[in-house]
């Protein structure tokens, strides 16, 4: 167990890795060839396009070891792809991983995280096909590129929203950012690991079901997830489709342990509901008469709770929010930038 990645060479720790995927990960139909040739071979299914990803964590910037166990980690970046098929409404099917390493990482520990990609790529038949190991010397990164499926002309995209919709959110978004000011608090994850708002930004769950369902439909205009925060990742949708979006302050679904945490803090909870957070929920946009529809079709396939939060507006780049008293105050677009933003 005490085995470092430069003792036992970059061959063989493909090796190791692949015995991993071998044992937890899957083989699914359509993949002729995987792992230990050139490329990977793959077959597409008849009526279907290719909805592609590719995001990158890197160690002290966008993650920091103290803060999630390896398996965290690695479900963590492959959650993050899976995020962003979800929100085209894609199928899951091929990963390929780039990582950089260190020589003095243990080979647990990358094996820890092959598990914890598996169990992200499980649920959905999903499968690591290929991939590259590189050296590093200073912060370690992991790379993965997804692939998923949608049927033609059915995938989500930002552009299609129209003034008059209403913009439904899954889940509590706001809960990833604020379990990461418990985690720089205290600086570890030590008696952290159970809390709700911890486990949030540990243990996001990509919404692919729910993006499979809201593509299905037909009758969603827009979809994005929430990987810079609400407000940015509304605004980013909100530019795509050239609306602008009117919130209503009442309606935002604050989850208790988000509002416990923001009592103790003197902080308002609604402003973190907000703000920058990667918290891997799905915005969606429909007309409103339809919009009973779409969550009865989500709650069919889904516990995750849906919210309709606000509404569209023809005032593009203008994103308000109306009290309960009904007075209206203007918001500024702040999600996560990462060249705007310093690192964790
Ligand atoms: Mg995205």
């Amino acid at each position: 167990m005490t085995e470092k990645v430069a003792e036992l060479g970059e061959f063989p720790l493909i090796d190791r890795l692949g015995q991993v995927l071998g044992r937890e990960g899957r083989h699914p139909a359509g993949l002729d060839l995987g792992m230990g040739d050139d490329a990977a071979l793959l077959q597409s299914r008849a009526g279907c396009q290719w909805a592609v990803t590719c995001d990158t964590l890197v160690e002290g910037r966008h993650y920091l070891p103290s803060y999630l166990t390896a398996f965290q980690l690695g479900r963590r970046a492959m959650a993050v792809n899976l995020s962003d098929i979800a929100a085209m409404g894609g199928q899951p099917r091929y990963a390929l991983v780039a990582l950089g390493l260190r020589g003095d990482t243990l080979v647990a520990e990358v094996e820890d995280w092959y598990r914890g990609f598996a169990a992200a790529l499980n649920p959905w038949d999903a499968a690591i096909v290929g991939g590259n190991l590189t050296r590093v010397k200073g912060g370690q990164f992991i790379s993965i590129t997804l692939m998923g499926e949608v049927a033609v002309g059915r995938a989500l995209r930002r552009s299609g929203a129209s003034p008059g919709e209403v913009i439904l959110v899954t889940g509590y978004p706001g809960q990833a950012a604020a379990g990461l000011r418990l985690l720089r608090q205290q600086g570890d994850r030590a008696g952290l690991e159970y809390h709700p708002l911890v486990q949030a930004y540990t243990s996001p769950v990509p919404r692919v079901a729910e993006g499979r369902v809201l593509a299905g439909s037909g009758l969603v205009s827009a979809a994005i997830d929430l990987s810079d925060g609400f407000l940015g990742d509304l605004g980013h949708l909100c530019a795509a489709s050239g609306v602008g979006a009117r919130l209503w302050a009442k309606q935002l679904p604050l989850s208790p342990a988000l509002g416990a945490a923001t009592v103790e803090w003197g902080d308002d909870p609604v402003q973190w509901f907000l703000g920058p957070s990667d918290d891997y929920e799905l915005i969606a946009t429909c007309a409103a008469e339809q919009a009973e529809t779409v969550k009865a079709q989500l709650s069919a396939v889904s516990q995750v709770p849906v919210h309709q939060v606000g509404v569209l507006t023809d005032q593009p780049g203008c994103l308000e929010l109306q009290d309960a008293g009904g007075s209206l105050s203007q918001l500024g677009i702040r999600g996560w930038d990462h060249f705007a933003n310093g690192g964790q």
